[in-house]
């Protein structure tokens, strides 16, 4: 039987459509064996995706999706098997949260002049109380027709250099990773091929990012196609990463990512299935 191992999706606590408990039925129907909830900078929807779990006998790994600077970019990295009560996470998470909020505002404030009214309102009801994201302007772009799709969102008003776009400072790579290890967790760098970085940029983030204590990164994401995970697997066997798969879930509408399913890590490639501190939650699902 296939692995159906899935390291990388959001709920309702961060920005995807599903609350936890929707989130991990909707992985055992799927037949997801092991699934990581990694939320953006919480990891408010554990608890609730533990119960689910145990109900459904999915192995659950405790997991958050962190937003870290680099370079003066933005980069995503996912801590897995961290202790959700670790005073030093715990600590940063708030931090992140307090920058979550400030970048909301502007963001909002951006988009009035853009024309919008009463952004901050509207986003926060589409955030349902947790904490806003880019992905609650886009939507609510998308909703009142200013654009056709997220995509565009992004490319007319949220992206890098566009109206509504503002850079937020995010705790520094290593500092972000130290939180992940402090707390028992393992830092994987999350789709390595979406950062709009050349070959090179890629090799110099991957040689800070494991000399940072950094130990894998996303090899198989969600919608990735053969090419990409052919680059990227002979990027990370290089320099000596473990690999990882994701998908990267949000919603059931974004059809061409599901959860679960993701393509075999290429060969020679060590599976974070089989790091020390993550490897007996894969063997009690029967996964490995
Ligand atoms: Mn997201
Ligand atoms: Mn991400
Ligand atoms: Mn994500």
């Amino acid at each position: 039987m296939p692995l159906n191992i899935d390291l990388h999706c959001h709920s309702t606590a961060s920005d995807g459509t599903l609350t936890p408990t929707e989130l991990v039925r909707a992985a055992c129907e799927a037949d997801v064996s092991v699934l990581a909830l990694t939320d953006h900078d919480t990891t408010a929807g554990l608890a609730e995706a533990h119960k689910a779990a145990t109900l459904c006998g999915l192995q659950l790994i405790n997991g958050t999706e962190l937003s870290v600077r680099w370079q003066k970019r933005t980069l995503h990295i996912v801590g897995l098997g961290i202790d959700p009560a670790d005073p030093s996470l715990t600590k940063g998470l708030e931090a992140q949260r307090k920058i979550r909020e400030q970048r909301a505002l502007e963001i909002a404030s951006r988009l009035e002049k853009q024309g919008l009214e009463n952004v901050m309102a509207k986003a926060g009801r589409l955030a349902g109380g947790s904490q806003m994201t880019r992905t609650h302007f886009a939507r609510l772009l998308v909703d009142e027709g200013h654009c056709k799709d997220m995509k565009q969102a992004f490319r007319r008003y949220l992206g890098t250099g566009k109206p509504a776009h503002v850079t937020a400072h995010w705790v520094e790579m290593e500092e972000g990773i130290n939180w992940i290890r402090q707390s028992g967790g393992v830092a994987v760098l999350a789709h390595p091929h979406l950062y709009n970085m050349s070959a090179a940029w890629r090799q110099r983030m991957f040689a800070a990012f494991s000399e940072a204590g950094g130990e894998a990164a996303e090899v198989c994401c969600g919608g990735s196609n053969a090419q990409v995970i052919e680059t990227i697997g002979r990027e990370v066997r290089g320099v000596g990463l473990m690999g990882s798969v994701g998908s990267d879930f949000h919603q059931p509408e974004q059809r061409w990512i599901r959860l679960g399913r993701l393509a075999p890590l290429p060969t020679g490639i060590p599976a974070i299935w089989n790091h020390e501190r993550l490897t007996e939650k894969f063997r009690t699902a029967g996964a490995i």
